[in-house]
């Protein structure tokens, strides 16, 4: 059944038909007029998205570029940076900081947990010498299924004055990321997520604070150059050979996500997530995190009692042709995770819910089958 497969895992994500055709024609050329209108129009749609006036590069990389591409752009080695870490995600940004030798202190939150505000404004008031130059955050951290309060967060680091870098790699277009309004500084999204096109792209925007932080940063940069990038997008170009059908697919989504309203598109988010979240509890099982701060992209699952994890995503994988995730880092065996981001609708959340009921019980989990997709319903039809 490869053919047909409900890929529900938090990135990649199915891509819709016209973004898939948009990849699919004769090759251009990166320095040509098609290309130039390409990448306008691309950069242009991105600053929507981010409500940003500033500026946003596209770089061809995974999200894990766009993070090292705001590292090396906006710090020096022995740079003092207050790393937020909720989860997988949160450490690998402290790592790639790590790497290039700047002096990360980490702020670890439980896994399942979100950063408490409270406690980066205690350890940011206690830095009176000001030496923290930057905070690191994870938006949405897609190990654990939890949503950091960023406007909050936000608000106490400017009190502070440090820089903001912000992974929002699976949160972009999941759920509000309002770079101006919230006055981020950086912030890193990935195209694999709910931008719906294929891996490849990552998207990074600077505000002018953090552009004036890139005219002093020393780290060695050159393939993740920003000024680089920003001279040569000033010509409709990229500095390397950028993944020109992955440019074009972008521009397309781009145009689907605009004719679907961004803010619909951030409330269908948010239904599905609720959704999913009234059919995991209604199937019996417990959710990793606390509903207040569960992140409409992806929904964490605690394994049920005497279901294993691997066995229960080789089931639906190959009798439904439903894809799940696992856990990450400790977590591996602990949890699975349903995601909902990019091309979903209503219908493969049901689906979705509905097998995931046949599966529990093909386990030998006592649970009524259908008692998911009939709760997610429930939440559909309010
Ligand atoms: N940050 C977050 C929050 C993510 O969810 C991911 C990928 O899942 C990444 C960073 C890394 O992105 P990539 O796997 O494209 O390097």
């Amino acid at each position: 059944m490869e053919e047909k497969q409900l890929l529900m895992i938090p990135g990649p994500t199915p891509v819709p038909q016209s973004v898939l055709l948009a990849g699919a024609r004769p090759m251009i050329n990166h320095r040509g007029p098609e290309f130039k209108a390409a990448i306008e129009e691309c950069t242009a749609g991105l600053k929507r998205v981010f409500k940003t006036k500033h500026e946003v590069f596209i770089l061809t990389c995974a999200g894990t570029g766009g993070l090292e591409a705001a590292v090396v752009n906006m710090l020096s080695p022995g740079d003092k940076v207050l790393s937020v870490s909720i989860g997988v995600f949160g450490d690998r940004f402290a790592a790639i900081a790590s790497t290039y030798g700047v002096n990360v202190e980490k702020l670890a939150f439980d896994m399942g947990t979100a950063a408490d505000p409270k406690k980066i404004e205690e350890r940011l008031k206690a830095d009176a010498g000001k030496e923290i130059k930057a905070v690191f955050v994870t938006h949405n951290e897609t190990s654990t299924g939890v949503t950091n309060d960023l406007k909050a967060i936000s608000a106490i680091v400017r009190e502070h004055g440090a820089l903001l870098l912000v992974d929002a790699v699976s949160s972009m277009l999941a759920m509000e990321c309002d770079m101006d309004g919230w006055r981020l500084d950086v912030v890193v999204a990935g195209s694999q997520k709910a931008f719906m096109i294929p891996p490849g792209l990552s998207f990074v925007a600077i505000n002018d604070r953090a552009a004036e932080a890139m005219k002093t940063a020393k780290i060695p940069r050159f393939y993740f150059d920003l000024g680089k990038a920003r001279d040569y997008l000033a010509t409709g170009e990229t500095p390397w050979t950028p993944a020109v059908p992955l440019v074009l697919q972008l521009r397309e989504a781009l145009r689907l996500l605009e004719k679907e309203g961004l803010d619909n598109c951030l409330k269908r988010h948010a239904r599905l997530a609720r959704a999913t979240r009234a059919g995991v509890k209604a199937l019996g099982m417990k959710l990793l995190a606390d509903e207040k701060v569960a992140s409409n992209a992806v929904t964490a699952v605690r394994k049920p009692d005497g279901i294993d994890v691997s066995a229960l995503r080789k089931l639906m994988r190959e009798k439904y042709g439903v894809v799940l995730a696992g856990g990450q880092g400790s977590l591996k065996n602990e949890i699975f995770r349903i995601g909902h981001l990019g091309l979903v609708n209503e219908g493969d959340i049901v689906a979705a819910l509905g097998l995931l009921g046949l599966g529990l019980k093909g386990l030998g989990m006592k649970v009524d089958p259908g008692a998911g997709a009939s709760a997610a319903l429930q939440v559909l039809g309010e």
